[in-house]
């Protein structure tokens, strides 16, 4: 029986292998992951909707591909489980981004990462759990309940893409895909032990996601191995005619995987290692993951990224300006929660985004306004666009020394639900990933195993060149083989006892 067998632990690469050798078929794989999320989902809350009529239909084409000797056809994904941010459209699902706003939305079509994982011959399992409209690095601020971190009940999965992070550390799917506007693929990625790649900005078509920033937004996969992320890149990637910013791709993300680090220079940023607010345990992970860089062959070189300390003011006015022009489509008339009884417009605008809109949103909202107001312009939105082009020079700089750098991703490991409630505090915890969106360039999050003091998940941040991705995969891979694919979090009965005794 595929339940039995645990299918829902396999790798991409294994799911494919044993399909092939047809040793299970693509049902028995949908009934394990469908079983899977049955028996965790309810601890986890990561799916805000379940797709099992799709699952079922696509395993059956699958199924039937296999039987004609095909399957390869479907495409890279085939017979893969995986699951989207509810920010992703799937026509016929729910498409809230965890907003009360969007609550009763149905997608009238399919986003192009999506459409292209479906088409690759991914089993769609279903929408995953969010901070609203993709603000937060907690998933708290969902409308719809909190996720909870696989690793420790108490804690936080990360956000904005706690949904997605969560549900691959938990083996409910076996890949994911998230968006990331300043840190929420690997941040959530860090604090669940999973892999989240995020892509050169126009890697990945963002036709049908929902903006938040649009210069800023990408998306990419969460996976348990450094291929399976690659191997969802290869099906996602590419120029788009529905995303003027998207590009051709012409790389293969798996071709390189195994070639290692011999000789490859990985920078190292001096000022992130000694940023304040990095704890001891993150320092000695990142400080141990070069030191294995080195061990097999790289060269470890520091690199300065002078302008990154004026990331995060940068972020904090673009953010908002490009969020608050992205929101005004929520209006109730166009798309959203209306209000019911009131006779005239301005009412209606007033208390629909009242009730629609939560208070982290609702801060984005009336902060990109201000600084988008005339008079206020000049003073905050073109100096932080002249801060992006410093930092985007910064990086042309270092990456003409070094083919990767090497980086904490957050700062510490999960905080505890309600730990951190002051938002600039919040902020912080993306010090080290804003930059690479304020540039454009890749990042992603390589778990390299549990920190000394607190024993939850760690990531190191892996950083390339623009349109450079498989450079950071290629890093990756090679740690990859020092520590291991990343685990699927330990039963939820054993591990987190004192959670269950305090409910
Ligand atoms: N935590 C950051 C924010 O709240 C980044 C979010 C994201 O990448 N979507 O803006």
């Amino acid at each position: 029986m595929a339940v039995e067998r645990d299918l829902w632990r396999l790798s991409a690469a294994e799911l494919q292998r044993g399909l092939l050798a047809k040793e299970f078929s693509a049902k028995e794989i949908t009934e394990s992951a469908l079983g899977r999320i049955a028996q965790a989902d309810p601890e986890i809350h990561a799916f805000l909707e379940l797709t099992e009529k799709a699952a079922y239909k696509q395993a059956a084409r699958i199924d039937e591909a296999l039987s004609q000797g095909t399957a390869r056809e479907c495409g890279p994904l085939f017979g893969v489980p995986i699951a989207f941010k509810d920010n992703m459209n799937l026509e016929g699902t729910h498409t809230t981004c965890a907003s009360r706003m969007l609550e009763n939305y149905v997608s009238p079509y399919t986003a192009t990462c999506v459409a292209r994982a479906i088409g690759a011959g991914g089993i769609p399992l279903g929408k995953l759990n969010m901070d609203e409209f993709a603000f937060g690095s907690s998933t708290e601020t969902s409308a719809f309940g909190k996720t909870l971190n696989p690793w420790d009940r108490e804690r936080v999965p990360g956000g904005s893409s706690g949904g997605s992070a969560a549900a691959v550390a938990s083996g409910m799917a076996c890949v994911a895909l998230g968006s990331d506007t300043g840190g929420s693929i690997r941040q959530p990625g860090a604090f669940c032990g999973a892999i989240g790649v995020k892509p050169t900005y126009g890697v990945v078509s963002r036709y049908g996601v929902v903006a938040f920033g649009s210069s800023l937004d990408q998306v990419g996969p969460f996976a348990r191995t450094v291929h399976d992320a690659a191997c969802t890149l290869n099906a996602i990637a590419g120029r788009d005619p529905l995303d003027c910013t998207s590009q051709e791709s012409t790389v293969d993300f798996t071709a390189n995987l195994a070639e290692g680090v011999r000789g490859m220079k990985v920078g190292i940023v001096p000022a992130f290692m000694e940023a304040k607010g990095l704890s001891p345990e993150v320092r000695h992970k990142v400080e141990e993951a070069a030191a294995n860089l080195a061990a097999m062959g790289a060269e470890i070189v520091e690199v300065a990224l002078p302008n990154a300390q004026a990331a995060m003011s940068a972020y904090y006015v673009l953010g908002p300006c490009e969020a608050f022009s992205n929101l005004a489509r929520f209006d109730s008339v166009r798309y959203g929660y209306c209000d019911p009884g009131h006779k005239d417009l301005g009412s209606q605008y007033e208390a629909s985004r009242t009730i629609g809109f939560g208070s982290e949103a609702r801060r984005r909202i009336m902060l990109g306004s201000y600084l988008l107001s005339s008079g206020v312009y000049n003073t905050y939105y073109y100096p932080a666009q002249q801060v992006r082009t410093l930092i985007t020079r910064d990086y042309n700089e270092a990456f003409g020394k070094v083919s990767c750098i090497l980086a904490p991703v957050a700062p510490r490991t999960a905080f505890k639900f309600g730990e951190i409630a002051d938002p600039a505090e919040m902020y912080l915890t993306d010090m080290f990933t804003i930059s690479i969106n304020i540039a454009g360039n890749g990042g992603m999050s390589m778990p390299v195993g549990p920190g000394e003091e607190t024993h939850l998940p760690i990531g190191v941040q892996l950083i390339a060149p623009a349109f450079h991705d498989e450079l950071m995969l290629r890093a990756a891979a090679a740690l990859e083989t020092v520590y291991g694919p990343a685990p699927i979090a330990p039963d939820f009965d054993g591990l987190n006892d004192n959670a269950k005794a305090g409910e």
